[in-house]
C-alpha cells in the first residue's frame, strides 16, 4: 500500500486554481507525450524537471498559437484529476469521521 500522498491534494488545488484562472486549459484535449526531464520549468508547481525524472509534455492550442506545457508525472496527474466528470464515475476515497 502507497503512502497517502498528501501533496497530491495540494497539487490538484492548484491545477483547479490554474484552470479557473486560465493558466492551463482544462484537461482532457491535446496530444501528450512523456519523455526524459528537459531541464524546464513545470507549468504546475514552477519546479525545473529534471532530467533525470520523467515528463509529460501536452501540447495546447490557445487560440492560433501552439503551447507547449511541461509536467511532472505527479503535477500531470494532479492536472488530469481536474478532467471534469458527470458525477462519480468512481468513489472518492472514503473518509470517515
Ligand atoms: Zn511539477
Amino acid at each position: 500500500m502507497m503512502a497517502e500522498p498528501a501533496h497530491r491534494v495540494v497539487l490538484e488545488q492548484r491545477a483547479a486554481d490554474k484552470i479557473e484562472s486560465g493558466e492551463l486549459p482544462a484537461p482532457g484535449g491535446g496530444i501528450t507525450r512523456a519523455g526524459a526531464g528537459s531541464g524546464m520549468a513545470c507549468d504546475l508547481c514552477a519546479h525545473e524537471i529534471e532530467k533525470a525524472k520523467i515528463e509529460y509534455e501536452v501540447e495546447w492550442c490557445k487560440g492560433e498559437a501552439l503551447r507547449l506545457l511541461r509536467f511532472h508525472l505527479d503535477c500531470f496527474q494532479a492536472w488530469i484529476a481536474n478532467r471534469p466528470q458527470p458525477d462519480c464515475q468512481r468513489l472518492p476515497r472514503v473518509e470517515r469521521n
